[in-house]
């Protein structure tokens, strides 16, 4: 038994998750098969136990938890990667209906493994670009609420985020501890986008104490047609 199984339970008892033994077995399976993959393919530079269950599992669940989700709720995961934080959402809330985007097939091949080993159900795994799929009628403007961890800097991420939200919803990013400065430089971005800053927090990562913060950003006018620019265009020349 890795001892850091013992931090997830008591994180699940901390903040409240209500982790049930089925959902515990679904994120050590998740550890396997992560590992497993890792061996064969650049999944995640952290893949040590300890790593995998307090800075993707247990960061991902506080982070959720913090933004309040319902359960009608249609939400995506912008630039998942191995699954983060949309893998631990659908573990704790399996009612969830969520769409994870990733513009790395294999990344996708590997999530679409664990979809099935999990039994999860209501997920979509899309292979894509941000800057594509939110110009698509099928997903423009069409979220509750869109998460993203660690994909770009927030006056980019804002751009790939914002024109899937729909008004009245809100796009919730994963930051680390420079969330002022990434913010001050995001300003512009976010007005022309239609977003408005709603809730800004900072708070410690427990067990290895790190700094976290959570921006949320309110959908409040739809986003102009032209954004987002085409694909590359958001990181080389941001708003
Ligand atoms: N959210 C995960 C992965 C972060 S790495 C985590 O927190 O661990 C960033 C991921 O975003 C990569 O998998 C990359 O393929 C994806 N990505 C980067 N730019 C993207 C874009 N424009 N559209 C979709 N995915 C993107």
């Amino acid at each position: 038994m890795i001892k850091e199984w013992a931090y997830l339970l008591e994180t699940s008892e901390n903040y409240r998750l209500n982790l049930q033994a089925e959902q515990m077995e679904q994120f050590v399976l998740f550890l396997k098969l992560l590992q497993e993959w890792n061996t064969k393919m650049n999944l995640t530079a952290i893949d040590d136990d300890e790593g995998i269950i307090i800075k993707h599992f247990i960061d991902s669940l506080i982070f959720l938890k913090k933004i309040d989700i319902k359960n009608q709720w249609y939400i995506l995961d912008l630039g998942t990667g191995a699954g983060f934080p949309g893998i631990p959402l659908k573990i704790w809330r399996p009612e969830l209906e969520i769409v994870l985007v990733d513009s790395l097939q294999k990344r996708i091949n590997f999530l679409r493994e664990i979809v099935e080993r999990l039994n999860l159900t209501k997920v979509k795994l899309i292979h894509g670009r941000a800057e594509d799929l939110a110009q698509m009628e099928d997903y423009r403007e069409k979220f509750d609420c869109v998460v993203s961890r660690a994909v770009a800097n927030l006056r980019v991420l804002s751009e790939y985020c914002l024109p899937f939200v729909k008004i009245g919803g809100f796009f919730a990013g994963a930051k680390g501890p420079d969330l002022k400065q990434e913010l001050m430089d995001a300003h512009k971005a976010i007005l022309i986008l239609g977003g408005q800053v709603a809730e800004e927090e900072y708070y410690e990562l427990p067990y290895l104490r790190e700094q976290r913060s959570l921006i949320k950003i309110a959908k409040i006018k739809s986003t102009p047609k032209k954004y987002p620019r085409k694909a590359g265009m958001p990181s080389k020349k941001p708003l």
